[in-house]
């Protein structure tokens, strides 16, 4: 391998520069025509094999001579098909590796890159629906890499895997792949903002003896994931040879989408929340296995809803993915329901300014109202052998962070109590004082390996609800219910275990003195819940039957503040100005 000549690099870092106003050009120009020419010489698939030995001769041949500047147009001409309607789209015209085989990530880089220059979530979203039916189309088995790459993901959130490198870490490697001085990428790091560019600027203007073997979707999702298994001695090291090996073998735009991926920044403005529709209309394409339900209007709508959902209760692509392709979108729900031991999405509440406002939107409602805590969500999975696990809020797994959690409620549980999903506030508390203390005293906590006997701040689980209890699923249940499950379940003991202090009324002046009783005890407000009709568990839903008065967003309270600003950020990279 050779280092660049500095004119061709410089000349590529100048593109680089101007690559924000040529966006802007880009902007007004029409989109690139999908390719309706005859299948390109690239394209391996063919029945014949002799024909194929003579496409593949004439193939390398063309390598030799100028392998990146043709092909690569070529595919890219191909793929820019995936910007076509769904319906007026064929995945056997986009792809140009066999069925079976692996899917090269160049496939997927260049998809990427397509959906780099649109900004709309419609063509977005088709576009990755496209790239999704693709796979599915020729490589199944590539779907969940795939997914995951789309969603810059490795693993399920509740399963805490992290690459665990830093921007120096890529800086290192970069420079080591492709004969650059750290200075050197660092000041354009600077400059660009973005890594991802400064390693296909870098890449590009380098010059290979050997090529390598092109990367495939797996291999670099199984890269990742054997990167973020590195630890403790010489891990990072090896994390490193690791990127570097995929950084080297890199083409066209890889480097650029690679790098990004590793930093956990693809920048493509679609969240997994577009991904879980794409894949979910995918799904209706290939649709081998049923039929949607009668009446269903808008097929691609549902099907999207139904994978969107059904991630709420099953936040995992390695089961859903095989259950969509096995047993089809529409039995989804049926194929993939929630585990103990998987988070589910929080149900959450939307804001309200005041007592009348949900007096208001309640008013043929039975309600009850609840302190709010200010402390740290908690979902907390008792399994049937009595192990537990914690997670948060965001799905991340806090086993670790509240041992005295999983003490205290294998304590306080009824013996009748074998399996459970509570729904909690996690709080701060002083027990002599026998008083709430702020989330900031709770914030102080160590994130990981919290040893029970080595814990300064003791916490009060303050329950609010139960989303499963021994084998029974609640969340279709009314709070009633659940409540009553709850409340059947576990001895309260004050300090370690209590439930929500809550009030059943609707009469406007007991819900104020209500509402500033537990203000007055260190609570942020109120959550008025709706209590025995509409009243499930709507899982990772802002839902208009929880409604939050906080102190800080009421009317009456707060004051205005008069700010004049004396400094601002100019923005860096692509936000410069
Ligand atoms: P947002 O909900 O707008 O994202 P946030 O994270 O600050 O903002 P809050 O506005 O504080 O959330 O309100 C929701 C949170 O209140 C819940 O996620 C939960 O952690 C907490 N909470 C405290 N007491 C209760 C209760 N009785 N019922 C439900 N949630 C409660």
């Amino acid at each position: 391998m050779s280092s660049s000549r500095p004119s061709a690099f410089d000349a590529l870092m100048s593109n680089a520069r101007a690559s924000s106003a040529a966006k802007k050009k880009k902007k007004n120009t029409p989109p690139p025509q999908a390719s309706t020419s005859s299948p390109s010489p690239i394209k391996r698939k063919t029945q014949d094999p002799d024909s194929a030995k003579v496409e593949a001769f004439s193939d390398s041949a063309k390598k030799s001579k100028s392998l990146t500047t043709q092909t690569d147009d070529e595919l890219k001409s191909k793929v820019v098909l995936l910007k076509r309607k769904p319906g007026d789209f064929d995945p056997e015209r986009v792809s140009w590796w066999e069925k079976g085989e692996r899917v090269p990530f160049l496939f997927v880089a260049l998809a990427f890159d397509l959906v780099s220059g649109e900004s709309g979530r419609i063509v977005i979203t088709d576009i990755l629906c496209n790239m999704l039916r693709t796979v599915i189309a020729t490589t199944p088995d590539d779907l969940v890499a795939t997914v995951y790459l789309a969603a810059n993901e490795i693993a399920p959130a509740h399963e805490g895997v992290e690459l665990g490198i830093g921007e120096g870490s890529i800086v290192k490697t970069i420079s080591e792949a492709f004969g650059r001085t750290e200075a050197h990428v660092k000041n354009l790091n600077t400059e660009l903002g973005d890594l991802g560019l400064v390693a296909k600027g870098s890449r590009s203007s380098q010059t290979m003896m050997f090529k390598p073997e092109p990367l495939t979707v797996v291999k670099v999702f199984n890269t990742f994931r054997q990167i973020a298994k590195e630890s403790g001695k010489d891990s990072t090291e090896k994390k490193k040879d690791g990127m570097k090996a995929l950084l080297v073998a890199a083409t066209d735009c890889e480097p650029l989408y690679l790098t990004r991926l590793l930093q956990a920044k693809l920048r493509l403005g679609f969240s997994n929340q577009t991904v879980l529709a794409a894949l979910g209309q995918a799904a209706v394409y290939n649709e081998e296995h049923s039929k949607p339900p009668k009446n269903t209007k808008s097929p691609l709508e549902e099907a999207a809803k139904i994978v969107k959902q059904v991630f709420t209760v099953l936040p995992v692509y390695d089961i859903i993915i095989p259950a969509l392709l096995t047993g089809g979108v529409w039995n989804l729900p049926k194929t993939c329901n929630f585990t103990l031991g998987v988070p589910i999405g929080p149900m959450l509440a939307k804001p309200t300014k005041g007592v009348g406002e949900i007096l208001n939107k309640f008013q043929d409602t039975v309600f009850t109202c609840e302190y709010k805590y200010d402390g740290e969500r908690a979902q907390v999975h008792c399994m049937e052998d009595g192990t537990f696990e914690i997670y948060s809020r965001n799905a991340e797994r806090n086993t670790g962070k509240y041992p005295d959690v999983a003490l205290a409620l294998s304590r306080l549980k009824k013996p009748s109590v074998k399996s459970f999903i509570l729904d909690c506030e996690v709080v701060a508390f002083d027990r002599e004082k026998k008083k709430i203390l702020p989330f900031q005293i709770l914030s102080t906590r160590a994130r990981k390996n919290v040893n029970v006997n080595d814990i300064k701040v003791g916490v009060c689980i303050f329950a609010f609800d139960m989303l499963y209890l021994n084998g029974q699923q609640l969340i279709q249940e009314n709070l009633d219910i659940r409540r009553e499950k709850l409340y059947g379940s576990f001895e309260e003991d004050p300090g370690y275990f209590q439930f929500t202090t809550a009030l059943a009324s609707s009469d406007i002046d007991e819900i104020q003195k209500f509402l500033d009783a537990s203000v007055d005890i260190g609570c942020e407000g109120l959550i008025i819940k709706t209590l025995n009709s509409d009243a499930t568990y709507e899982p990772a839903k802002r839902s208009n039957n929880w409604l939050k008065l906080k102190k800080d967003y009421m009317d009456s309270i707060g004051d205005s503040v008069d700010l004049v600003p004396i400094a601002a950020f100019h923005g860096r990279g692509k936000r410069t100005g």
